[in-house]
Parts: structure tokens; sequence; C-alpha cells
């Protein structure tokens, strides 16, 4: 049950978001194998380009308060999850790395998300890319609702 504990943090998270309407409001929030948090975010967190699994680890590897050197060695640890409201992205207009590309770089094994991102903006994807890397998909399909809440104005 942790899975659907941290997965509404996630959709809750997404609330915090800045509104637009050129991207998605998506929250994540990184778990170590001890079920210990590791950071969290949100889209547009930090800048207006930024998105919520991008956010949360940017606060791992670099603008960590206070700096915790041990801090990417944990994002590596077999068991390590990111719960992201929406599907990681595979693709994305704002910048060259996905969050899928992030989500690998850092070596993360597993991913627990609620909705798959629908072709409003890009085709997603992440998913397949994610599972053909070898990392852990899991969907927990009826938080798809309480993920798509924020979106609402964007999906018509
Ligand atoms: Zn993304």
């Amino acid at each position: 049950m942790d899975d659907r504990r941290w997965l509404e943090l996630a959709c809750d998270l997404a609330r915090l978001c800045p509104p637009s309407d050129t991207a998605f409001s998506v929250g994540a929030v990184i778990v170590g194998a001890d079920g210990r948090e590791i950071a969290r975010g949100h889209s547009r967190e930090a800048d207006p380009h930024a998105h919520a699994e991008e956010s949360a680890l940017a606060k791992v590897t670099t603008g960590r308060e206070p700096p915790d050197p041990g801090a990417a060695a944990l994002l590596r640890a077999p068991g390590t999850t990111v719960y992201s409201s929406l599907e990681p992205c595979g693709q994305r207009m704002s910048r060259r790395l996905t969050c899928t590309d992030l989500i690998i770089a850092a070596g993360i094994s597993r991913v627990v998300f609620a909705w798959r991102e629908p072709s409003v903006f890009v085709e997603g994807k992440g998913v397949e890319l994610l599972g053909a890397m070898g990392v852990e998909v899991v969907q927990i399909p009826d938080l798809a609702d309480r993920a798509r809440e924020p979106n609402a104005h964007l999906l018509g």
C-alpha cells in the first residue's frame, strides 16, 4: 500500500504547480528503498519549463539543501522509486533531455505513475522507453482521475 500512499502525495503536489495553458501540472516524489523520501518536486517549480521529475531529481543531484553527497548514490540503489502523477515524458518540446532520459541517467530502477500522458502536446511513450531500458514501470490507474484534475482545462 506504500506505492499508493506515495502516488497520492505526488498527485497532491501537482496542485502546487503554477497554472499553465501549455504544459501539464504534475507532481513527483522520489522514495528510497528504505521507504524514506529523498526529494519531491512539481512542474514549473524552479523555472517555467521545469518538469516535476526533473525538479525532484535536481534537488538530489545539484541544489539540495543542505548538501547531501550520498543522495546521488541513493538514486542508484535497487528499489529507489520515482512516483509521478503523470507518465514520465519520453518527448518534450522545451528541452533536449526528457524526464525518461533523466531517470535512466540517474540509475533509478522503478517508476510508479497514475496517468498515461494523453496526446495533447507530444506523444507519450515514456513507459515504453523506460521498460526498454529495464526500468520497472507500474501504473495505478485508479488514481488517474486525481492526476487529471489539475489539468482539466487542458483536456477540453
Ligand atoms: Zn518530463
